[in-house]
């Protein structure tokens, strides 16, 4: 009789005692997006609001941790001490696309102390990354980093991305304007979505004369019908074998490239860092 009192008294504990000292909530949510077959890419943006009951005690958002599956990108998001922000978005695929985004927000009375992030260090573009679409990498011990690449000459921004724990990332989705300046920009943040300034770094696109690869830059490819012989082995009605001059080369052994029309050189974009 004594231990089920005991019991009983736990249960009351339990029960009163935990809601009222309770001080902290966490929400979560998961957003599901798809894209069919070749259909362009699309983004979403949603807002998860702190419930009413939370805010009226008092509580405010302070935390979030944000899981991705698929093909799914973050582009954009914002913590307030009421609301969590985010803009997703699906990148365009021949065979179509979906991805899953999960969010947990921890919302408290008293805040934790969260310190801010150091702005990232190290901004640079690998020299053997496409200029058309750079590789983009960079240092710092944020846990997510923000880069937004902007296009100066035309004054808008052309990609951004909320990438959780990396420090490189390359840009997957469109291409960039030749003779255009650009400017891409870092930011980091922690948990708490406490953003840094931005660490920024620039570069240029133009176009340069540079030796042809597929040739060589010797403007000439070896004729593959004769293996660059400039002839041919022909059978006869009798068996006999005989050789022909090659009709794709005119005997040469050599055709010309078609990337340079034959000077050895194209015009290949080239990332200039400024
Ligand atoms: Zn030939
Ligand atoms: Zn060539």
């Amino acid at each position: 009789m004594k231990k089920l009192c005991v019991l009983a008294l736990w249960l009351i504990a339990i029960v009163f005692l935990v809601p009222a000292t309770a001080h902290a909530d966490t929400i979560s949510q998961a957003f599901s997006h798809n894209l069919s077959s070749n259909e362009p890419a699309q983004s979403w943006e949603h807002k998860i609001d702190l419930p009413d009951n939370l805010n009226q005690q008092g509580f405010s958002f302070f935390r979030r941790a944000v899981t991705l599956t698929g093909k799914l990108v973050v582009e954009r998001e914002e913590l307030t001490s009421t609301y969590y922000y985010i803009k997703v978005r699906l990148p365009k695929a021949f065979f179509g696309s979906k991805g899953n985004v999960s969010i947990q927000l921890e919302a408290a009375k008293e805040l934790p102390p969260c310190n801010p992030v150091p702005p990232p260090t190290e901004l640079s573009i690998p020299t053997n990354s496409n200029p058309l679409n750079p590789d983009f990498s960079w240092k710092g011990n944020g846990k997510y980093s923000a880069i937004t690449l902007y296009d100066v000459t035309a004054n808008n921004t052309v990609w951004e991305r909320i990438i959780p724990g990396v420090d490189k990332y390359s840009m997957t989705e469109g291409r960039l304007d030749i003779d255009h300046h650009f400017k891409w920009a870092v930011r980091q943040s922690d948990e708490c979505a406490r953003y840094s300034p931005e660490t920024q770094a620039g570069f240029r696109l133009e176009l340069r004369m540079m030796m042809c690869q597929p040739c060589f830059g010797r403007g000439w490819i070896m004729c593959t019908s004769c293996n660059g012989t400039g002839h041919i082995l022909v059978q006869g009605p009798n068996g006999q074998q005989s050789y022909r001059i090659c009709s794709w080369c005119n005997g040469s052994g050599r055709r010309i490239c078609t990337y340079c029309n034959g000077s050895g050189r194209v015009q290949t974009p080239v990332l200039i860092v400024e």
